[in-house]
């Protein structure tokens, strides 16, 4: 969906867009990120001062009950943050690594399939579908090997960590 006809959808619904809530709107278009509401409320009011964060919640809020904006928990892997996008990109499921935080987005064939399954299994008419896989990274998982052979060790030899240490003084 382009931003025009976001704009033509929320006119349907007898919603203004006003300049805060275009600036909100653009944000969300433009930053290609999954942002949370504070960030959103930050960058938003590096355009607009006086915007507060009521508005910008409430705001958010419109968006989404409009179905323009899709809202995130992204597997909770930071806290009780909700993350929004527009619904402007192709479907897609989201890979979150649950160390670093790090978000890809998977577009693939499967997920259309997924799709079309749950359709004619349960004869349901699919209008949302939201998929989101955890895991490590390829970064994290060298990361976690290196803390986990330190944290094993430690536990299979007290002595060899007090080697270890009197070394490394
Ligand atoms: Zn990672
Ligand atoms: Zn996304």
């Amino acid at each position: 969906m382009p931003v025009t006809l976001i704009k033509d959808s929320l006119k349907q619904q007898g919603v203004r867009l006003t300049r805060q809530r275009q600036i909100l709107l653009d944000l969300i278009d433009q930053s290609g990120q999954h942002l949370d509401a504070e960030r959103l409320y930050q960058l938003a009011r590096e355009k607009d001062p006086k915007l507060n964060r009521v508005t910008v919640y409430r705001t958010l809020k419109l968006l989404k009950a409009g179905g323009l904006v899709d809202e995130l928990d992204l597997m909770h892997h930071s806290g009780d943050q909700h993350y929004y996008e527009t619904r402007l990109k192709q479907e897609h499921a989201h890979v979150i690594c649950l160390r670093c935080g790090k978000i890809e987005e998977f577009f693939g064939e499967p997920l259309k399939r997924m799709r079309e399954q749950i359709q004619s299994h349960f004869g349901f008419q699919v209008v949302l579908a939201r998929t989101e896989v955890g895991g490590y990274c390829s970064h994290c998982q060298v990361l976690r090997a290196k803390e986990m052979a330190a944290a094993g060790g430690e536990l299979r030899s007290p002595a060899k960590r007090a080697t270890r240490r009197r070394r490394v003084r």
